[in-house]
């Protein structure tokens, strides 16, 4: 969905979006990184089960990664400068907004614009963030609308010191926790869910700020990935089922939190593990401090993260993102072949489906449909008649590869129906004799309430209607999606350890209780 731009651009985007991308960054001044505290952990514990290596570090019985990097002076390394490649590898997360908040030791200081990551920063204004600690933010609005007032990192300074939240996911019981802020006297600029994160912790700071982390984090249900930034120290969080992703790294002698582990291999870094679901580490001068907060619960990171949202050059909770998907196309060619001459992928994220789809049916793989890359958010398609149309000069088919052939074409998930439709046209112009649409997720039939931007059912097009009556609309000669426990088979078989997944838009079962809809509208 085009926002912030008004009404005159918004177009109904027939994808799901991902909320948010977050990063932080914590250079030690002058000082070798070193290790963790807290519950025996080493920091750097790659070893641990479900961790995934990324970022090329040292295998068991190599020196660590702290060896090699303790030999790094940080004086020329600026936080700000690292937050921003950070936030840049991290921009297919959200283009709405992007900040980074910084701290030189004593004082907290934030730039935070609307836009992508090259349209907020300046050479200048990144100059002017001085300090050996960052917490940065990409965002894409689904809790709160696409304007300022709700960018990130939130920043909030009172007399006992500051804090600055940068937030992936979305809280469940937000609407709960801001009315009873509300009640006791505070105030709210914004319409995000993160503010009620910075009140909380404010409201506690008294207390020390471990404890005001794990009251608030007692208190909001939800989905989070957190990144939040002290004058002194920088802090990460990840929510009781770890629906949102967040590692761990080591960069230039100090430490990453990101998003994801491609965010850490664009500075250079070295990845360390990935945050368990509830566990807050604590980075300071001194280390890594390592502890969990509450009850342990099952692990369910959105199954979406594989299929569509993250980089595929990251790794997630141990799973290489490319090996998922290139499993979930060989899974889907066992489940439902079909004679044709040419496999052709979706860009960006249907491609890696295609090309597993390929090798399992012994087909070959072209590249038969290209995208345009340069598509931004203020694309102009004033009429409703012009936005559904932007398909066609997004994508486009090459004729050559197509003209004349039985065409398979793999897409990872269909929402509304109108983009799918648009290709089948484009494929059919280009001379495709038949068109077998293949889609590397099951049918999308229920909301998100853990900070992806989903249609409500009404709008979402498998909930209407079935496989057979979507491929009759979309004009297709086939149609066919892979089965829910395919999908989870090829995310599980990359690393059986990493037993749980979220698949509450699949199914309709989340890992928690959600407000649900009432007439249509989410509540
Ligand atoms: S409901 Fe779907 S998109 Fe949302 S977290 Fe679960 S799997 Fe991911």
């Amino acid at each position: 969905m085009c926002t912030g731009c008004g009404d005159f651009f918004e177009e109904k985007e027939d994808k799901l979006h991902d909320e948010c991308g977050v990063v932080g960054i914590f250079l030690n001044k002058g000082k070798a990184a070193g290790g963790s505290k807290a519950d025996g952990k080493t920091a750097d514990g790659g070893a641990e089960a479900g961790s995934s290596n990324a970022g090329g570090s040292d295998g068991a019985g190599g020196k660590t990664a702290a060896e090699d990097y303790g030999a790094y002076s940080t004086t020329d390394f600026n936080a700000a400068t690292q937050a921003y490649y950070a936030l840049f590898s991290l921009q297919h997360r959200g283009q709405d907004s992007a900040g980074i908040a910084v701290s030189d030791g004593t004082a907290l200081s934030v730039h935070k614009a609307m836009g992508t990551v090259s349209e907020v920063f300046s050479a200048e204004n990144l100059t002017a963030l001085k300090g050996h600690i960052a917490c940065g933010h990409v965002r894409y609005a689904t809790a709160g609308s696409a304007s300022l007032e709700n960018a990130q990192p939130m920043v909030m300074n009172s007399r006992l010191g500051g804090i600055a939240v940068a937030h992936n996911g979305q809280l469940v019981n937000y609407e709960q926790l801001r009315e009873m802020l509300e009640e006791t006297g505070s105030t709210f600029a914004s319409s995000s869910d993160t503010e009620v994160i910075v009140k909380l912790i404010a409201k506690s700071y008294k207390k020390g700020l471990e404890r005001a982390l794990t009251d608030t984090i007692q208190m909001i249900k939800g989905s989070f990935a957190l990144v939040v930034m002290t004058e002194k120290c920088l802090i990460g969080a990840r929510d009781p089922n770890g629906i949102r992703p967040l590692c761990l790294g080591k960069v230039n002698g100090g430490w990453i939190l990101a998003s994801e582990s491609c965010a850490i291999d664009s500075v250079n870094g070295t990845f360390v593990r990935d945050i368990q679901p509830g566990e807050i580490v604590i980075i300071n001068e001194d280390g890594v401090l390592s502890f969990e907060f509450g009850e342990r619960t099952s692990k369910r990171t959105c199954i979406f993260e594989y299929v569509y949202f993250a980089r595929p050059d990251s790794n997630i909770d141990g799973i290489p993102v490319t090996e998922a998907r290139l499993r979930m196309g060989a899974c889907l060619a066992r489940e439902s072949a079909v004679p044709a001459d040419v496999v052709v992928g979706v860009p960006d994220s249907g491609l890696g489906a295609a090309q597993g789809y390929a090798q399992e049916a012994g087909i070959p793989n072209a590249s038969g449909i290209i995208k345009n890359k340069y598509i931004g958010r203020t694309f102009i398609a004033p009429t409703q008649r012009e936005r559904e149309n932007l398909v066609f000069v997004k994508l486009n088919a090459v004729r050559s590869v197509i003209r004349g052939k039985r065409v398979v074409v793999i897409d990872d998930s269909i929402v509304r129906g109108t983009t799918s439709k648009r290709l089948v046209q484009i494929l059919r112009r280009a001379g495709a004799k038949e068109v077998h649409f293949r889609i590397s997720s099951p049918p999308v039939k229920f909301p998100c309430y853990f900070g992806i931007n989903t249609p409500t059912r009404g709008e979402l097009i498998s909930s209407r209607h079935t496989a057979e009556e979507i491929c009759k609309e979309i004009g297709a000669d086939t149609l066919a999606f892979i089965s829910a426990e395919g999908m989870i088979d090829a995310c599980r078989s990359c690393n059986p350890d990493q037993y749980g997944f979220c698949k509450g838009c699949f199914t309709g079962e989340y890992p928690m209780s959600v407000p649900g809809e009432l007439n249509g509208k989410r509540l």
